[in-house]
């Protein structure tokens, strides 16, 4: 059981005796890892302020072969979420990402771009970076990055490039757009302009860097779409999704 370090962002604390906190991570080398920091509610603890939620930290773990808890033996605070400080907007905004991380990462299953992707995020949304279009940027690479990207160009169903209309049939449960013929197929549909399939292909572009552009006209289906197909990956609604942008100009 060697002890081993990484950078780490909270996304979950769970008080769990009167002097422990269980906190998970995602960490940059191991992925999501539950870990027991034993002392860290104590007044002055050597974790001080590295386990608020969505701090950035380097930590030293001792990892658990089993399915027990790793131990948390250091944190050391590199970066504060500060959201809380600038509006509600952007608090809503790191609750929506740290419940994003915990549903679509499991444990022990690193992926390095995920958490480099999650810091830009982060440092769009808790300084003066446009929230709504950082939290579009995020859903999108994230399911290129998990490998969950939905087809853009080809039919779901046939195969066959959808062209030519200026509507669009998307089938969230299916994984993308469907042609004419297959269309009455699909148990649920969403109907929506080309520009919108346009712009959700070029922002699951490899090259593309948070923050994101896209026209205000088409944010709102665009986000109403990315929604629903994250709802049909996960099999659930995750629960901040209700607290997301419904337009793309920031609340403050
Ligand atoms: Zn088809």
């Amino acid at each position: 059981m060697a002890a081993e370090q990484t950078t780490a962002i909270v996304i979950r604390a769970i008080e769990f005796s009167e002097t422990s906190l269980v906190v998970t991570l995602l960490t940059r080398e191991f992925g999501q890892v539950a870990a027991l920091a034993k002392g860290a509610r104590r007044p002055k603890s050597s974790f001080e302020g590295a386990l608020d939620l969505l701090a950035v930290c380097r930590v030293v773990l001792i990892r658990k072969s089993s399915d027990a808890l790793d131990l948390l033996t250091e944190a050391k605070l590199q970066r504060r979420f500060r959201g809380a400080e600038k509006s509600l907007e952007r608090l809503y905004a790191g609750y929506y990402i740290a419940e994003m991380l915990r549903l679509l990462t499991d444990n022990h299953d690193p992926h390095p771009g995920l958490y480099d992707l999650t810091l830009d995020a982060l440092g769009q949304i808790d300084g003066s970076g446009n929230t709504a279009l950082a939290l579009l940027g995020f859903d999108t690479a994230a399911l290129r990055l998990l490998g969950h990207a939905p087809s853009t160009r080809q039919c779901v169903d046939c195969g066959q490039v959808v062209r030519g209309a200026r509507r669009v049939a998307f089938a969230p449960i299916a994984g993308g757009v469907v042609c004419e013929t297959c269309r009455s197929r699909q148990h649920s549909i969403l109907n929506v302009h080309a520009a919108t399939i346009e712009h959700l292909e070029r922002l699951l572009a490899p090259h593309t860097r948070i923050p994101v552009q896209v026209p205000s006209a088409v944010y709102r289906e665009m986000r109403g779409l990315v929604s629903r197909y994250i709802q049909a990956i996960l099999g659930l609604k995750p629960r901040m999704q209700s607290f997301l942008p419904a337009r793309m100009e920031p609340v403050e």
